[in-house]
Protein backbone atom coordinates (compact mmCIF):
# COMPACT_ATOMS: atom_id res chain seq x y z
CA UNK A 1 0.00 0.00 0.00
CA UNK A 2 1.25 3.11 -0.86
CA UNK A 3 1.20 6.35 1.51
CA UNK A 4 1.25 9.04 -1.11
CA UNK A 5 0.36 9.99 -4.28
CA UNK A 6 2.32 10.17 -7.77
CA UNK A 7 2.76 14.02 -7.36
CA UNK A 8 3.56 14.10 -4.01
CA UNK A 9 6.37 11.00 -4.67
CA UNK A 10 7.33 13.67 -7.33
CA UNK A 11 8.02 16.17 -5.79
CA UNK A 12 9.49 14.60 -2.04
CA UNK A 13 12.06 11.88 -3.92
CA UNK A 14 14.82 13.61 -2.39
CA UNK A 15 13.97 13.02 1.02
CA UNK A 16 11.90 10.13 0.60
CA UNK A 17 14.91 8.17 0.68
CA UNK A 18 15.74 9.16 4.48
CA UNK A 19 12.30 9.38 6.23
CA UNK A 20 10.56 7.06 3.80
CA UNK A 21 6.75 7.37 2.75
CA UNK A 22 5.37 6.86 6.01
CA UNK A 23 7.26 9.37 7.22
CA UNK A 24 6.49 11.89 4.63
CA UNK A 25 3.12 10.87 5.02
CA UNK A 26 3.08 11.61 9.06
CA UNK A 27 4.10 14.85 7.83
CA UNK A 28 1.43 15.31 5.61
CA UNK A 29 -1.00 14.95 8.79
CA UNK A 30 0.96 17.05 11.29
CA UNK A 31 0.43 20.25 12.61
CA UNK A 32 3.24 22.57 13.87
CA UNK A 33 2.53 25.38 15.61
CA UNK A 34 5.47 28.54 13.96
CA UNK A 35 4.95 31.14 17.44
CA UNK A 36 6.27 34.30 15.80
CA UNK A 37 6.91 34.61 12.50
CA UNK A 38 9.98 36.77 12.21
CA UNK A 39 13.81 36.07 11.35
CA UNK A 40 13.87 32.83 13.03
CA UNK A 41 9.95 31.78 12.05
CA UNK A 42 10.54 32.77 8.53
CA UNK A 43 13.00 30.42 8.09
CA UNK A 44 11.68 27.23 9.96
CA UNK A 45 8.15 27.64 8.30
CA UNK A 46 9.69 27.81 4.85
CA UNK A 47 11.29 24.91 5.46
CA UNK A 48 8.29 23.27 7.16
CA UNK A 49 6.17 23.69 4.46
CA UNK A 50 8.90 22.81 1.97
CA UNK A 51 9.73 19.84 3.47
CA UNK A 52 5.35 19.13 3.43
CA UNK A 53 4.05 18.87 6.61
CA UNK A 54 0.55 19.35 6.50
CA UNK A 55 -0.54 22.23 8.27
CA UNK A 56 1.46 25.33 10.19
CA UNK A 57 -0.56 27.34 12.70
CA UNK A 58 1.37 31.03 12.83
CA UNK A 59 1.03 33.10 15.27
CA UNK A 60 2.37 36.99 15.17
CA UNK A 61 0.30 40.17 16.17
CA UNK A 62 3.24 42.66 14.38
CA UNK A 63 2.96 43.96 10.96
CA UNK A 64 6.21 44.47 8.91
CA UNK A 65 8.63 47.38 8.97
CA UNK A 66 11.62 48.36 7.41
CA UNK A 67 14.05 46.86 9.88
CA UNK A 68 12.62 43.46 10.07
CA UNK A 69 13.91 43.23 6.11
CA UNK A 70 17.72 42.57 7.16
CA UNK A 71 16.90 39.37 8.42
CA UNK A 72 12.91 38.33 7.90
CA UNK A 73 13.01 36.43 4.67
CA UNK A 74 9.29 35.75 4.29
CA UNK A 75 8.60 39.42 3.36
CA UNK A 76 9.52 41.81 0.57
CA UNK A 77 9.58 45.96 0.30
CA UNK A 78 6.20 45.68 -0.84
CA UNK A 79 4.77 44.11 2.00
CA UNK A 80 5.55 47.47 4.63
CA UNK A 81 2.76 47.85 7.02
CA UNK A 82 0.65 45.10 6.39
CA UNK A 83 0.04 42.00 9.35
CA UNK A 84 3.43 39.64 9.05
CA UNK A 85 0.69 36.91 9.56
CA UNK A 86 -1.06 37.62 6.47
CA UNK A 87 1.64 37.98 4.63
CA UNK A 88 3.46 35.28 5.33
CA UNK A 89 0.73 32.65 4.74
CA UNK A 90 0.47 34.17 0.93
CA UNK A 91 3.91 33.54 1.01
CA UNK A 92 4.29 29.86 2.22
CA UNK A 93 0.87 29.60 -0.04
CA UNK A 94 3.22 30.28 -2.90
CA UNK A 95 5.54 27.59 -2.55
CA UNK A 96 2.98 25.29 -1.88
CA UNK A 97 -0.75 25.24 -2.72
CA UNK A 98 -1.80 21.92 -0.27
CA UNK A 99 0.02 23.32 2.61
CA UNK A 100 -3.13 23.62 5.43
CA UNK A 101 -1.99 27.75 6.52
CA UNK A 102 -3.64 29.04 10.27
CA UNK A 103 -3.18 32.72 10.47
CA UNK A 104 -3.34 34.28 13.87
CA UNK A 105 -2.86 37.82 14.67
CA UNK A 106 -2.77 36.97 18.27
CA UNK A 107 -0.39 37.42 21.22
CA UNK A 108 0.88 34.56 23.15
CA UNK A 109 -0.63 35.69 26.16
CA UNK A 110 -4.72 35.55 24.48
CA UNK A 111 -6.61 31.71 25.40
CA UNK A 112 -6.73 31.38 21.47
CA UNK A 113 -2.98 30.63 21.70
CA UNK A 114 -3.79 28.23 24.88
CA UNK A 115 -6.52 26.26 21.95
CA UNK A 116 -3.23 26.58 19.52
CA UNK A 117 -0.74 24.86 21.50
CA UNK A 118 -3.39 21.91 22.56
CA UNK A 119 -4.63 21.85 18.60
CA UNK A 120 -0.71 21.45 17.33
CA UNK A 121 1.73 17.99 17.49
CA UNK A 122 5.09 20.44 18.29
CA UNK A 123 5.66 23.84 18.97
CA UNK A 124 8.82 26.01 17.20
CA UNK A 125 9.82 29.30 19.14
CA UNK A 126 10.08 32.34 16.96
CA UNK A 127 9.81 34.79 19.69
CA UNK A 128 12.30 37.65 20.64
CA UNK A 129 11.58 38.02 24.48
CA UNK A 130 11.76 35.67 27.32
CA UNK A 131 8.08 36.58 28.64
CA UNK A 132 6.76 34.94 25.62
CA UNK A 133 9.11 31.91 25.50
CA UNK A 134 8.51 31.08 29.10
CA UNK A 135 4.19 31.44 28.42
CA UNK A 136 4.72 28.92 25.47
CA UNK A 137 7.28 26.84 27.45
CA UNK A 138 4.47 26.73 30.33
CA UNK A 139 1.65 25.73 28.38
CA UNK A 140 4.24 23.12 25.96
CA UNK A 141 4.64 21.57 29.51
CA UNK A 142 0.94 21.73 30.50
CA UNK A 143 -0.11 19.76 26.82
CA UNK A 144 3.26 17.81 26.96
CA UNK A 145 4.27 19.07 23.68
CA UNK A 146 7.59 18.90 22.23
CA UNK A 147 8.87 22.38 22.41
CA UNK A 148 12.06 23.57 20.18
CA UNK A 149 13.40 26.40 21.42
CA UNK A 150 16.11 28.54 20.07
CA UNK A 151 17.02 32.60 20.06
CA UNK A 152 19.89 34.69 18.60
CA UNK A 153 21.13 38.15 19.87
CA UNK A 154 24.07 39.57 18.01
CA UNK A 155 26.43 36.92 17.13
CA UNK A 156 25.55 33.91 18.88
CA UNK A 157 22.83 31.86 18.54
CA UNK A 158 21.61 28.82 20.72
CA UNK A 159 19.05 25.51 20.15
CA UNK A 160 16.92 23.52 22.49
CA UNK A 161 14.47 20.61 21.92
CA UNK A 162 12.13 20.69 25.15
CA UNK A 163 10.46 17.02 25.46
CA UNK A 164 8.34 17.81 28.57
CA UNK A 165 8.68 14.84 31.42
CA UNK A 166 12.15 13.64 29.75
CA UNK A 167 14.69 16.80 28.94
CA UNK A 168 14.77 20.49 30.93
CA UNK A 169 12.31 22.53 29.97
CA UNK A 170 13.06 26.68 29.37
CA UNK A 171 12.13 27.25 33.10
CA UNK A 172 14.80 24.94 34.56
CA UNK A 173 17.55 26.60 32.71
CA UNK A 174 16.93 30.38 31.79
CA UNK A 175 14.59 31.02 34.47
CA UNK A 176 17.02 34.12 35.31
CA UNK A 177 17.65 35.20 31.89
CA UNK A 178 17.36 39.20 31.94
CA UNK A 179 15.52 40.96 29.02
CA UNK A 180 18.27 43.03 27.38
CA UNK A 181 17.40 46.77 27.48
CA UNK A 182 16.69 47.14 24.23
CA UNK A 183 16.59 45.08 21.50
CA UNK A 184 19.70 43.50 20.61
CA UNK A 185 21.94 43.63 17.13
CA UNK A 186 21.60 40.64 15.06
CA UNK A 187 23.80 39.46 13.05
CA UNK A 188 20.91 38.90 9.90
CA UNK A 189 21.68 35.06 9.08
CA UNK A 190 21.43 33.93 12.35
CA UNK A 191 17.84 33.40 12.62
CA UNK A 192 18.05 32.00 9.45
CA UNK A 193 20.34 28.94 10.43
CA UNK A 194 18.91 29.03 14.11
CA UNK A 195 15.26 28.58 12.31
CA UNK A 196 16.55 26.28 9.97
CA UNK A 197 17.83 23.90 12.89
CA UNK A 198 14.58 23.95 14.68
CA UNK A 199 12.56 22.63 11.53
CA UNK A 200 14.99 20.30 10.81
CA UNK A 201 14.07 18.97 14.79
CA UNK A 202 10.77 19.74 14.35
CA UNK A 203 11.12 17.10 10.95
CA UNK A 204 13.04 14.65 12.94
CA UNK A 205 10.55 14.83 16.30
CA UNK A 206 7.71 14.48 13.57
CA UNK A 207 9.11 11.26 11.68
CA UNK A 208 10.92 9.41 14.89
CA UNK A 209 14.17 10.60 13.73
CA UNK A 210 17.13 10.76 16.41
CA UNK A 211 17.02 14.64 17.87
CA UNK A 212 19.01 16.57 20.01
CA UNK A 213 17.75 15.32 23.71
CA UNK A 214 19.49 16.91 26.96
CA UNK A 215 21.88 19.22 25.28
CA UNK A 216 22.05 22.90 24.59
CA UNK A 217 23.70 23.86 20.92
CA UNK A 218 25.49 27.58 21.06
CA UNK A 219 26.84 28.90 18.01
CA UNK A 220 29.47 31.08 17.82
CA UNK A 221 28.90 32.97 14.41
CA UNK A 222 31.67 35.68 14.77
CA UNK A 223 34.27 32.98 15.85
CA UNK A 224 31.84 30.16 13.96
CA UNK A 225 32.28 27.80 16.91
CA UNK A 226 30.01 25.39 17.62
CA UNK A 227 29.44 24.08 21.67
CA UNK A 228 26.87 21.81 23.01
CA UNK A 229 26.26 22.15 26.48
CA UNK A 230 25.13 18.73 28.32
CA UNK A 231 21.63 20.11 30.66
CA UNK A 232 19.58 18.71 33.31
CA UNK A 233 16.07 18.71 34.72
CA UNK A 234 16.37 20.90 37.65
CA UNK A 235 14.23 18.55 40.27
CA UNK A 236 13.29 21.63 41.47
CA UNK A 237 11.41 23.38 38.90
CA UNK A 238 7.95 24.62 39.62
CA UNK A 239 6.88 24.08 35.79
CA UNK A 240 7.96 21.04 34.80
CA UNK A 241 9.04 19.39 38.20
CA UNK A 242 5.93 17.36 38.36
CA UNK A 243 5.94 15.85 35.74
CA UNK A 244 7.19 11.97 36.07
CA UNK A 245 9.73 11.16 33.80
CA UNK A 246 7.87 9.20 30.69
ZN1 LIG B 1 11.59 22.72 34.08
Amino acid sequence: MSYLSEREKQRYSRQIGLIGEEGQSKLSRSTVLVAGVGGLGSASSLYLVAAGIGRLIIVDRDFLELSNLNRQILYSEKDLGRPKVELAAKRLKELRGDVEIVPLKIDVFEDAFEDAVKDSDVIVDGMDNWKARFRINELAVKYRKPFIHAAVGEWYGQLLVVLPGKTPCLHCLFRNAKPPEKPPSIFPPSPGVMGILEAAEAIKILTGRSISVGKLIHIDFLRMEFREIRVARDPNCPVCSKLAES
